[in-house]
């Protein structure tokens, strides 16, 4: 895989509606009782616990043991099994089944053809059915077909399957975040393949994965919650890596937010 510019493909958020918020949160706490955070505590204490970290910055899980059931809508059998095989990797860790099959009932709804981007229900955002109606996608690969490579199927399948369970972008902290150049963002997400306006960029990009963003987690520049930016875009001059798999924090934090 080259590392242009022009391979550069991210995904993007589904955020809810701010009409719908009070509705997700208490299906998210219908869901997982542990989802009900304690408004005391402080994201940016050191000396937070790793369980309480996970509770503010994942407030969206499954039921730890939750059989999730995955339902293609279209692709190929190809493109189905590959995802699929991707997807896997999490449940080596987390106490969490994917039952892939035809239930039309299934939480998780997969589309390749709902447009040209990828993204994914933000965890139990996933029930809101007002939102996400059942005969409809809860998350789209793109870009993903029979002859893209595997290092792209596992990068994007294992991403969006993050997010499905709850995870958020990795977000950075003062100490580790991306100094953009913003000019040369603006430039960028504006162009092919993303065609982005300036103000999905700024939320998008900008302000997702800006220095002064803090979530109170330290910043894991190996997370495949992370995605590849390229040098340019950085006041550094230095790009992100390009991670197509689990990063060793990512494995932690998927074990203490989905305990067996
Ligand atoms: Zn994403």
């Amino acid at each position: 895989m080259t590392t242009t510019e022009e391979s550069i493909h991210i995904c993007y958020d589904r955020t809810l509606p701010l009409a719908l918020e009070e509705t997700a949160r208490r299906i998210a706490v219908q869901e997982n009782p542990a989802n009900e955070v304690d408004p005391n505590l402080n994201p940016d204490d050191p000396n937070l616990a790793p369980a309480e970290r996970i509770a503010l910055i994942a407030q969206k899980r499954w039921r730890a043991g939750k059989r999730l059931r995955i339902r293609f809508l279209d692709g190929s059998p190809t493109m189905q099994a590959k995802v699929a095989h991707y997807a896997m990797e999490w449940t080596r860790y987390a106490n969490i089944t994917f039952d892939f099959g035809n239930s039309e009932f299934s939480e998780i709804r997969i589309s390749f053809y709902a447009d040209r981007g990828s993204w994914s229900a933000l965890g139990t955002d996933a029930l809101v059915q007002q939102y996400f109606p059942l005969y409809q996608p809860t998350m789209n690969f793109g870009w993903l077909r029979d002859d893209t490579s595997d290092v792209e199927y596992s990068r994007v399948s294992i991403h969006e399957f993050g997010h499905a369970l709850g995870a958020i972008h990795e977000h950075q902290n003062p100490q580790g975040g991306i100094q953009w150049n913003e000019d040369a963002v603006y430039r960028y997400f504006s162009g092919p393949p993303n065609n982005w306006s300036r103000e999905t960029i700024y939320s998008n990009v900008i302000a997702k994965y800006s220095a002064d963003i803090l979530i109170g987690t330290e910043f894991d520049p190996a997370s495949i919650m992370l995605y590849q930016f390229p040098a340019g875009l950085t006041r550094s001059g230095l790009g992100t890596r390009l991670n197509t798999t689990l990063s060793q924090r990512d494995i932690d934090f998927i074990k203490v937010a989905y305990p067996r």
